[in-house]
């Protein structure tokens, strides 16, 4: 929910949005990206992560016009609603690789706080967690 509070200067990006350290993911989020990787393959899967508890990530969020290539997912960020509880993005790697690319890191520095990249096979154990500077964190599952 996104609750207008004082208007934001101009040098407050997307990035500066929240200021709890992720932490945890819900179980079904997390398998809602894991389907979604399976589900495109052999097309990349990319979405947005939100956070409506403080410290754990949610939901997902499929934004219109995101397109999935075989290479990479293309993230169209500008048609984000403005909203609070945006925390990163997901995307899967179709070749299984859970590191992130160049472009990744790129993404990684300019927009977000938490980034999770998932391959194939898309089993409960074929993800990782990033942070803005490509640093790998730990997520905790919870129910
Ligand atoms: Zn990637």
């Amino acid at each position: 929910m996104f609750r207008p509070k004082r208007s934001r200067k101009p040098t407050d990006g997307p990035s500066h949005l929240g200021t709890h350290t992720i932490r945890q993911i819900r179980r079904s989020t997390l398998e809602s990206v894991l389907a979604g990787g399976a589900s495109t393959f052999p097309n990349e899967f990319g979405a947005i992560l939100r956070s409506e508890e403080a410290g754990t990530i949610t939901d997902l969020l499929l934004i219109p016009g995101t397109t999935a290539g075989r290479r990479h997912a293309n993230f169209q960020l500008y048609m984000l609603p403005v909203d609070l509880t945006v925390v990163g993005t997901v995307h899967s790697h179709p070749s299984g690789a859970l590191h992130p690319s160049e472009a990744d890191l790129t993404l990684f520095r300019h927009w977000g706080r938490i980034h999770i990249i998932v391959g194939r096979p898309f089993g409960e154990f074929n993800w990782r967690a990033y942070n803005n500077l490509g640093a790998e964190v730990t997520l905790s599952v919870v129910d």
